[in-house]
């Protein structure tokens, strides 16, 4: 612990603990992603201890609201808190919670104290320091009664080695586990609601995620792309930084709606957005794809038509929205602010040659053959990955 220095962060990392052995390496990972999303804010130790992480800026001048913000946003931590560092004498630690607590302490009604003692030679022992500060607490703050079984803040007192932390209410962290501990997949990124929100849900599971997108200019435009990529920011914001691949997807469209029977086109493009997607998730170590699609939310998610477009890859499909209703999803959208940027109303690839009667309940073969009308699909697919666009998107 650096000397002069007055407040810390402490991480409480959540799911690790069932990781037993791996417990470790997880948090290893979890300590190099919190490095990632600091890596702006100045420099910090992070220092292990059981299922704490303690997070110490290497600079007083660091500013402590920045990195909180940064933390919240990162996976693998259930909560984290603020605390004051202070010397190992009743008096300090007194003072210093008047002082450090006193915003939190002010608005709420009832508290309690709760101590914890490494260094078992401190003078008191944690019955007495609760009572102690709890005591002085209530002097000085008269709207304050202590409640010990639903207190509106705990106050918290740490005796460690060198040092005492005090500390008051927890900020809830982003929870899942850390990204890049459960593989890779690629996400089908499109402009709307739903495909960032599948993104995200499935980033906040550990996996670590490659983007990509099929853009039909010039039906589609520049911008729908720009919205794209925002998109994609506002996730890697959780995710880190996400590898996307931009797949020309025009002369595939206009193949599908010169040769397809209209009513199976959309189906046959969303087959052909799985085989491309697959290729380019396979040299990319990805082990499945992930998509936004929810049962009935339009004709090509019935369960018959997700059932057609299962059946063009052998890889996995993760569709974490698949139960979800559409106010579920944009409740989720509007937590991690893609919403606003989703609603913005550019054109998709998808939405521009919708044909009038798509079928509800087709029948896989029936796809198939109109896919097979296409001719030279085999080498248009190939030549579509060749010609992606990839770019870091952080
Ligand atoms: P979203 O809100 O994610 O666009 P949606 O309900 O509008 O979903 P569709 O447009 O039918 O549904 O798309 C279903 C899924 O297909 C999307 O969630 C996304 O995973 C993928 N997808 C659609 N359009 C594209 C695209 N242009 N590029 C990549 N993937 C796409
Ligand atoms: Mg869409």
């Amino acid at each position: 612990m650096g000397i002069g220095l007055k407040e810390i962060i402490l991480v409480k990392n959540g799911e690790l603990v069932l990781k037993g052995l791996n417990r470790s390496n997880f948090e290893d990972v979890l300590i190099k992603n919190m490095r990632r999303h600091l890596a702006d804010l100045g420099s910090f130790t992070f220092t292990k201890s059981q299922s704490t992480i303690m997070v110490e800026p290497n600079d007083e001048n660091t500013d402590l609201d920045d990195a909180a913000d940064a933390l919240k946003k990162v996976f693998g931590i259930a909560a984290l808190s603020r605390a004051a560092v202070c010397e190992k004498d009743m008096n300090q630690i007194i003072k210093t919670a008047k002082n450090y607590l006193e915003e939190q302490l002010l608005p709420v009604k009832t508290f309690k104290v709760e101590a914890k003692r490494s260094d078992k030679k401190f003078p008191l022992n944690s019955p007495q320091i609760c009572r102690e500060l709890g005591g002085e607490l209530l002097k000085t703050f008269h709207h304050l009664k202590v409640d010990v079984h639903n207190p509106d803040i705990t106050v918290t007192v740490e005796i460690r080695d060198k040092f005492a932390f005090v500390r008051g209410g927890n900020i809830k962290g982003a929870g899942g586990m850390p990204t890049g501990t459960s593989g890779r997949a690629a996400v089908l990124i499109s402009g709307g609601i739903d495909s960032p929100v599948a993104a995200y849900m499935m980033a906040k599971r550990g996996i670590e995620l490659v983007a990509v997108h099929f853009a039909s200019p010039p039906y589609t435009s520049e911008l729908a792309l720009i919205k794209v990529e925002d998109l994609l920011r506002k996730v890697a914001a959780y995710s880190g930084t996400i590898t996307t691949y931009i797949v020309p997807f025009t002369e595939i469209q206009e193949a599908i709606r010169d040769y397809c029977p209209e009513d199976y086109s959309t189906l046959v493009m969303r087959r052909i957005m799985m085989k491309i997607s697959e290729i380019i998730a396979k040299n990319q170590n990805c082990l499945a794809l992930i998509t936004g699609e929810s049962v009935g939310q339009v004709a090509s998610q019935t369960i018959y038509a997700l059932g057609c477009t299962d059946s063009a890859t052998d890889m996995p499909v993760f569709r974490p929205c698949i139960g979800m209703d559409k106010d579920e999803i944009i409740a989720v959208s509007r937590k991690i602010d893609t919403f606003e940027t989703s609603v913005q109303p550019y054109e998709d690839c998808c939405t521009v040659f919708t044909p009038k009667h798509p079928k509800t309940r087709p029948k896989p073969q029936e796809v198939i053959d109109a896919e097979s009308k296409i001719p030279n699909l085999d080498e248009m697919i190939s030549k579509a990955v060749q010609s992606s666009k990839r770019e870091f998107i952080r």
